[in-house]
């Protein structure tokens, strides 16, 4: 009966190990290992609530790729792929504290979450992230720039008054760094502030 009990308690922590493997391998990003866009939704929701209830900031990035149709066409999907896993390890390795997290949004486009970060902790992550890229100097032969991203940042600061959606307003200055030519981080203050309740209710899906 020993045996047997030792066998059972063996055959539930190889259970338990593989759950966790399970569960990990659902919260990865096949092509990049980076977390997946799955994670980052319920992360985001989690940090978010967390953030307004205690009245700490929280910070969100939105990376995309530039021009990245062009390397494709240029190479092929392979060496396509190749590029982005290159490109999340350089955004990877920017991040600095335990809950800060790089998550692949979907295709070329990333999202950091940087949970109780402030506004120029954000640029400055977000500015070195740029860099990092940049760095890398990867280039396509139809190309004569290198390969680089453009980031959009906001910090909501949940002690305002005007607390806006932080995924919302990085994404606009997402389009604010494309629009000013792209490899730059853009991280004003929207003019027009949103009202939280408002910002969830039109974002679409
Ligand atoms: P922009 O600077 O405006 O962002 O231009 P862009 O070319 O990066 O944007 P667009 O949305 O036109 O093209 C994105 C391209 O990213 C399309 C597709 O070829 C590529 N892409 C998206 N996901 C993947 C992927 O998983 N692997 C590879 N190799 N390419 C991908
Ligand atoms: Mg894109
Ligand atoms: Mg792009």
């Amino acid at each position: 009966l020993a045996a047997l009990l030792v066998e059972i308690a063996m055959l539930y922590s190889r259970l338990a190990k593989l759950n966790e493997d399970l569960e990990e391998k659902a919260n990865r990003d096949a092509l990049t290992g980076l977390y997946n866009r799955g994670w980052f939704d319920a992360a985001y929701a989690r940090e978010h609530l967390s953030a307004r209830h205690r009245a700490s900031p929280l910070s969100v990035l939105m990376v995309d790729v530039d021009h990245f149709k062009q390397y494709n066409d240029a190479y092929g999907h392979g060496a396509g792929d190749v590029c982005l896993r290159l490109i999340a390890d350089a955004l990877q390795s920017c991040l600095r504290r335990q809950d800060d997290a790089v998550c692949r949004y979907g295709g070329e486009e990333f999202v950091v979450l940087l949970p109780g970060c402030a506004r120029d902790g954000a640029i400055a992550i977000g500015e070195a992230m740029r860099v990092a890229v940049r760095s890398l100097d990867i280039r396509a032969r139809t190309q004569a720039k290198r390969v680089t991203v453009s980031i959009g940042a906001f910090t909501s600061d949940f002690g305002d008054e005007f607390a806006v959606d932080p995924l919302r307003a990085a994404d606009e200055n997402l389009y604010r760094a494309k629009a000013a030519g792209r490899d730059k981080v853009m991280a004003n203050a929207l003019p027009a502030i949103v009202p939280l309740a408002s910002s969830v209710a039109s974002m679409p899906g």
